[in-house]
């Protein structure tokens, strides 16, 4: 600084300056939450879900280490992926089989194959584009949950996906009841985690911002987390 200049008082700290700090807040308290469990540390992925979030929003927090984003919009992810530096990218909405070459072609892992047309959507568009996707299926374990395979089927479908070409079979993704009984969600999750068992894979995508630690405790390998990490969303 050239000698005579004032110095130019720090602003103080906005929201959007710690959503950097809440993603190493979360590493942490998802780390303790598995020791507390017996698991090793750093076996839970974060993916942080950027659905009506500020670009920026994300930014910061990939600048801290975030390394996997999720949006459930095709149009929104579109316009907020190509404001973002690379990450991997997870698409977590409901999948229209007519919107399947998109999504193919704008992310890297899909989480939400529920069906067999869905799958096969999505092999078509991958091998047209050479491209190899990471395939959960979403199975439902929580009766107000519109979407979603039912557990009894989930077998069924994941041998769907693997016989697809272009896509690879990592696992399963479940939402929770929304609901402040525990014990409920807890059920759900298990439910969740034993269906994984049966399907297998590497990946469980379960838990978000109100019940990860729950979710954590069943054996969750993947967090979707949007507000606790982003802060709330825009409304519009
Ligand atoms: C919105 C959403 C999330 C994140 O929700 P938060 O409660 O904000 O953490 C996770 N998974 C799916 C499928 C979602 O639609």
């Amino acid at each position: 600084m050239p000698p005579g200049q004032a110095v130019v008082p720090t602003r103080p700290p906005q929201p959007l300056d710690n959503v950097g700090t809440r993603y190493r807040v979360l590493l942490e308290e998802v780390d303790e939450e598995l020791e507390r469990c017996g698991r090793p540390r750093g076996s839970v992925t974060i993916v942080g879900v950027s659905k009506k979030q500020p670009a920026e929003r994300v930014r910061a927090a990939i600048a801290d280490g975030l390394a996997d984003v999720a949006e459930n919009y095709l149009q929104e992810a579109r316009a907020k992926f190509a404001l973002l530096p690379p990450t991997l990218k997870h698409f977590i909405g409901h999948l229209q089989t007519n919107k399947a070459a998109a999504v193919a072609s704008l992310f890297d892992v899909v989480q939400s194959v529920d069906r067999v047309e869905a799958a096969r959507a999505l092999s078509k568009a991958a091998q047209q584009l050479e491209k190899e996707l990471r395939i959960l299926v979403q199975v439902n374990v929580s009766s107000g949950e519109r979407f979603g395979c039912p557990p009894e089927r989930a077998q069924e479908l994941a041998e769907a996906v693997l016989a697809q070409r272009g896509l690879r079979l990592d696992g399963l993704m479940a939402i929770g009841p929304i609901t402040h009984d525990r014990s409920k969600i807890s059920r759900s999750f298990e439910l969740a985690a034993k269906t994984f068992a049966c399907i297998g894979g590497s990946t469980l995508s379960i838990g978000m911002s109100g019940d990860w630690p729950l979710a954590v405790r069943a054996g969750s390998t993947m967090i979707r987390i949007g507000t606790a990490l982003f802060g709330g969303r825009q409304t519009t």
